[in-house]
């Protein structure tokens, strides 16, 4: 059989499509490599611009015990302090329990799914897709979405433009308990990266940072990096002496890259991190990759209501997808550039506490509205 709709990835982006094109009839298979719930690399704050479409969907943060967010902490590497109100705000839950939510979610909406099995290949043969999965079996779709995240071997196969080349940075998670402001989020900077600490559920703290591999190459091993650099800024100083760390190991992920792709690739509409990374600290690529999941479901459900055609379902796609995104992947990169250097970061800190107007149209900009949906 062809299905309608195959969706590759069960992250955010996967099971937001999956659950609006349920919802409307559509029958979809979504495949993802692990099972549920697991831990992931991520801030675990959401930005508010999602809240009032995920209570519309059945997920009330506040019942799941979320941290209510709504201040900002920014230190430079040398200890300086900037706060600021953080006007949208925001709420802190894990991606353990926030993915697995949703999956319960989209399992009662009707999506079928595929679990601890990964996609290998995917063939267009002119009017559908051929997607196979790592060990050897064959699904056909008309539609296929991926949503498989930041980097993926599919990424080769379909050789996009930012495989060419690598990219320095990698991503480290912890969940600790530790004595800080639950309604704040805390950006701590250091040489070559910069650190995020802020309240989960069950009094338990989410710390994730970015560096470059080059930093744990220069001193052999993460915590031996942790103590030389990050150490430096002291606040997190603080924290690794202080806080009590859940992990018995961290969780890390390598070759994180924010270059620009392209929102169609090969017929398959790509969405999520698959579509485009923002750099983490603008703290919203899980509001973005719910909300182009919810267009990608707009934009499939017209195709096949309305019977559109496939250039019309990509090219709606592309521009929609850009209108809302493009801007903000844009700020995000040139604001990162301020970070993890320390000269610059402390320029920003001076600067941005100087003119607090300029920081909160930098955090307007690299975020959306509420959106609401009909
Ligand atoms: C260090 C760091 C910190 C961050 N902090 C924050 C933050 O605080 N707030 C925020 O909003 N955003 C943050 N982000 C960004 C956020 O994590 C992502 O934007 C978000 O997870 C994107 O969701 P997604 O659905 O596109 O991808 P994911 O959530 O990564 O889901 C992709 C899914 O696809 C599956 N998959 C992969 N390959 C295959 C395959 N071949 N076959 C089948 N399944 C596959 C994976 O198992 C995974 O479940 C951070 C990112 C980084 C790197």
């Amino acid at each position: 059989m062809t299905y309608p709709v195959l969706i590759i990835g069960g992250g955010l982006a996967g099971l937001t499509t999956g659950i609006e094109l349920s919802r409307a009839g559509i029958r979809v298979l979504l495949i993802e490599r692990k099972n549920y719930p697991h831990h992931k690399v991520c801030g675990e704050y959401i930005s508010n611009e999602v809240r009032p479409y995920l209570k519309k969907l059945g997920l009330d943060p506040t019942l799941l015990g979320a941290a209510e967010i709504n201040s900002f902490r920014f230190t430079s590497p040398r200890g300086h302090i900037l706060d600021s109100p953080l006007t949208l705000g925001g709420f802190g839950l894990s991606r353990y329990l926030f993915d697995d939510q949703l999956y319960q979610l989209a399992k009662a909406s009707g999506v079928e799914f595929l679990l601890n099995t990964s996609v290998s290949e995917v063939h267009w043969n002119e009017d559908h897709f051929t997607v196979q999965t790592a060990a050897g079996d064959e699904y056909k779709a008309e539609v296929v979405m991926g949503a498989y995240g930041k980097r993926a071997r599919l990424d080769r196969e379909l050789h996009r433009d930012f495989m060419q080349q690598t990219s320095p940075y990698m991503g480290v998670k912890y969940h600790i308990q530790y004595d800080f402001p639950k309604d704040t989020i805390a950006l701590h900077n250091f040489r070559n990266g910069y650190c995020g600490i802020s309240a989960i559920e069950d009094d338990k703290y989410c710390m994730c940072y970015l560096t470059e591999r080059s930093n744990v190459k220069m001193y052999g091993s993460i915590p031996e990096m942790e103590r030389q650099v990050l150490a430096q800024n002291p606040h997190i100083y603080t924290i690794l002496k202080e806080a009590k760390f859940l992990y018995d190991s961290p969780e890390v992920i390598n070759e994180i890259s924010f270059a620009p792709k392209k929102a169609v690739v090969n017929h398959i509409l790509m969405s999520g991190d698959a579509a485009g990374l923002i750099t983490p600290l603008c703290g919203n690529g899980m509001a973005m990759a719910i909300h182009g999941g919810w267009i990608a479901a707009q934009e499939i459900i017209e195709y096949y209501k309305k019977h559109r055609n496939r250039k019309r379902l990509e090219d709606g796609y592309t521009r929609r997808w850009n209108e809302q995104f493009s801007t903000r992947l844009w700020v995000g990169r040139n604001v990162q550039r301020m970070f993890g250097n320390e000269t610059l970061s402390e320029f920003a800190l001076h600067f941005f506490g100087l003119l607090p107007p300029l920081l909160r149209l930098v955090i307007r900009n690299t975020h959306g509205k509420p959106f609401i949906t009909s």
